[in-house]
């Protein structure tokens, strides 16, 4: 766990990000040109959601954490939860919680707005897992704020489950082809690429299976789960609608929660 504290494990979480998008250009799964301004818009996404959250009071998860701490406020600071207990079920409880966040952004059309960014790419690579619209970030950090407080969830273990479920987020994205028995050994346990894969695709009905970011029994308790199997290798990737033209300026992808779709689009 040592290797997920503090600055270790973002420089550990830079280097899975690096170490993803280098295997992507050797062994890819399916070849794609490299864009670096592909990655550049996507990391700046990103980092204008981290900028958005820590601006506004009261919905970074790490600021509510170390305060729940102080005041010994939350289910795991009341009974005094050992470390060794409470960071691994903050990262089952986190990854619970992304689900469920997800599941809402699919199905509530005014967040459906927010993720949509994510969803129009029309590639899926590691770059993917970094495009999320600043306002989808600042909805996940609201939606997780009354859980860290109420459970008194620890900042090492909000820190842990950050720094593993963003590798896995980039490693469900990367554009690199696992072995298919080792996909379908991990897959009733762990979400897998070709599993999200399949939620990327244009298919509407597919794009509402596989919700999970790193445990795949969410999704079947929720019976929204489909193996790795599922997924055709010519699949394609973005919006349900073909007409849907991809969005894929800076200023689009920024602006593209108020944009209004045409009739048929999404
Ligand atoms: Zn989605």
């Amino acid at each position: 766990m040592d290797l997920l504290k503090g600055w270790n494990g973002v420089y550990f979480l830079i280097a899975a990000v690096i170490a993803g998008g280098v295997l992507e250009r050797f062994i890819p799964w399916r070849r794609m040109p490299f864009d670096p301004w592909r990655w550049a818009r996507a990391g700046l996404l990103s980092v204008y959601g981290v900028i958005l959250v820590a601006a506004i009071p009261f919905v970074s998860d790490f600021a509510l954490a170390f305060l729940a701490e102080k005041k010994d406020v939350g289910l795991f600071n009341m009974i005094g939860a050992p470390a060794a207990l409470s960071v691994p079920a903050t990262i089952v409880v986190v990854d619970a919680i992304a689900f469920s966040e997800h599941v809402l952004l699919h199905r509530v059309s005014l967040l459906w707005r927010l993720h949509r960014a994510h969803h129009s790419d029309v590639m899926v690579d590691a770059s993917t897992a970094l495009r999320f619209h600043p306002f989808e970030t600042l909805f996940r950090a609201a939606f997780e704020a009354p859980f860290v407080l109420a459970l008194g969830l620890p900042p090492e273990g909000l820190l842990a489950a950050f720094v593993v479920l963003s590798v896995v987020n980039v490693y469900t994205h990367f554009n690199v082809p696992l072995p298919r028995g080792l996909e379908r050994a991990l897959a009733p346990v762990l979400v897998t690429p070709r599993m999200h894969r399949l939620h990327h695709t244009t298919d509407g009905a597919s794009q509402r299976l596989n919700y999970g970011t790193m445990f795949s029994f969410w999704d079947r308790l929720a019976r929204t789960r489909a193996g790795p199997d599922a997924l055709a290798d010519d699949a394609a990737f973005g919006l349900e609608a073909p007409e849907a033209p991809p969005r894929e300026s800076f200023g689009q992808l920024l602006l593209d929660p108020f944009r209004t779709p045409r009739p048929g689009e999404q």
